[in-house]
């Protein structure tokens, strides 16, 4: 039996991790379930799979998650010391598919008990790259891409040489608002920003997807995972999303990765390496599909794309600055506080200020000096969008 943790069980990966898992009950110890506000399936799902302990982010409702698993078993907790010490139950491997920096801590911690990690979070490479790196290498645990791209690049790599590598391509569908005149852009609507023309995700990731933040943070994730240059990673538009993500090699050779976009293959493939299983994936028809299409991403259009490009030269915190101003400028724009357009602007103005920063650009990259930098990002970003009010 493998003893598995689930960090946010409650969201889009969360659910599609539990839904593999159901497939083969015996086969897994679930440890830990953690979730946020939802109670009810979190409750569920902890009674289902017979969880150690269930934990809600929220520390106000641990009276509720208790009433809802009276007579179950399963323990209750709540509250983010909660969440970290569920994370540091010993386990064997745990999905760390919680949104937003958020995620980082409770997945230092699964790295540090051994735990391979499963990781979907990718904020917390985006703000602390080095310090998961070197917490997984410490501590001998092993770090597995769960973000589709990444997974993709991550099969694409097996049996190759690093040295080979010549560069790395992620593809993007293009969001919501591929086709949109510019000039509409800056009116785009909660409701209409949060559609997806190809995966089913959670909202913020879902935001992120059509303001380009999304292919952002992964081009960072790229250069954190697989230690390439900053100029070796590529961005392309393929609407159709079923190349993941292409390896070019130094012969020519392009290596692409094709399937449905459905998470459950990169979910699956992260829970049963080195090994592949059977996964309940469509089969793709590729005579059916007939064609697939590619554009060059317009940066004029997705700022975000130019963005990452910055943090990455810039290094030291910057990821950190850049994650933090992007999740509360996602915060102002959810709450209707400032428009589509502006979250990039934010973003903008808020790396700007600590462009040269030595506190930023020279600090090392330890927890407290994340934890502190991201703290003073969304400081920043909240006094940008005060002055940005529409
Ligand atoms: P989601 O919003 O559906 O779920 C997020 C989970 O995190 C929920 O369980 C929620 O309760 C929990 N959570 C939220 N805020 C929290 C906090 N402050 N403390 C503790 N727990 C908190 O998100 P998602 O779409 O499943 O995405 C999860 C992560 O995976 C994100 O980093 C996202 O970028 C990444 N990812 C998602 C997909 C996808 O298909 N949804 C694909 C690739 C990568
Ligand atoms: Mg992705």
């Amino acid at each position: 039996m493998r003893r598995v943790t689930i960090l946010g069980a409650t969201g889009s990966v969360g659910q599609n991790t539990i839904d593999l898992l159901t497939r083969a009950p015996d086969a897994y110890d679930v440890v830990a379930l953690t979730g946020g506000g939802n109670i009810a399936q979190l409750a569920r799902d902890a009674i289902a799979l017979n969880a150690e302990i269930a934990v809600t982010a929220h520390e106000n409702r641990l009276q509720d998650l208790r009433a809802a698993l009276a007579g179950s078993g399963v323990a209750a907790a709540a509250g983010a010391e909660a969440l970290v010490e569920a994370a540091a139950r010993p386990a064997d491997w745990v999905m760390s598919a919680i949104v937003g920096a958020a995620g980082l801590k409770p997945g230092l911690m699964a790295l540090q008990q051994g735990a391979t990690l499963a990781l979907a979070n990718k904020e917390s490479l985006v703000c602390a790259g080095a310090l998961v790196r070197e917490t997984a290498a410490r501590n001998d645990a092993r770090l597995l891409p769960v973000d589709s791209e990444h997974s993709a690049v991550f099969q694409a790599l097996v049996g190759e040489d690093m040295a080979a590598v010549e560069r790395i391509i992620l593809t993007a569908s293009g969001g919501a608002f591929r086709d949109w005149p510019l000039e509409a852009l800056e009116r785009a609507t909660l409701a209409e920003a949060s559609c997806h023309p190809n995966w089913k995700m959670g909202q913020r990731i879902t935001i992120d997807s059509a303001s380009m933040f999304n292919k952002a943070m992964e081009v960072i994730e790229t250069y954190e995972l697989f230690e390439v240059e900053p100029e070796q990673i590529e961005v392309l538009i393929h609407p159709e999303s079923l190349i993941h993500a292409l390896v070019g090699y130094r012969d020519g050779a392009l290596m692409a990765h094709v399937g449905a976009p459905d998470m459950r293959h990169a979910i699956g493939y992260a829970l049963h390496w080195p090994q592949r299983r059977d996964l309940p994936i469509e089969r793709l028809d590729l005579a059916r599909i007939g064609q697939l299409s590619f554009t060059a991403p317009d940066e004029i259009r997705w700022p975000a794309l130019r963005l990452a490009r910055a943090v990455m030269v810039r290094g030291g915190l910057s990821g950190a600055v850049f994650n933090a101003a992007k999740e509360r400028a996602l915060d102002g724009f959810i709450a209707g506080r400032i428009g589509f357009c502006d979250m990039a602007r934010v973003v903008e103005d808020v790396l700007s200020r600590f462009e040269s920063d030595p506190g930023v650009i020279d600090a090392a990259t330890t927890l407290d000096n994340v934890m502190q930098t991201d703290h003073l990002a969304r400081i920043r970003a909240d006094e940008m969008m005060a002055k940005r009010v529409r």
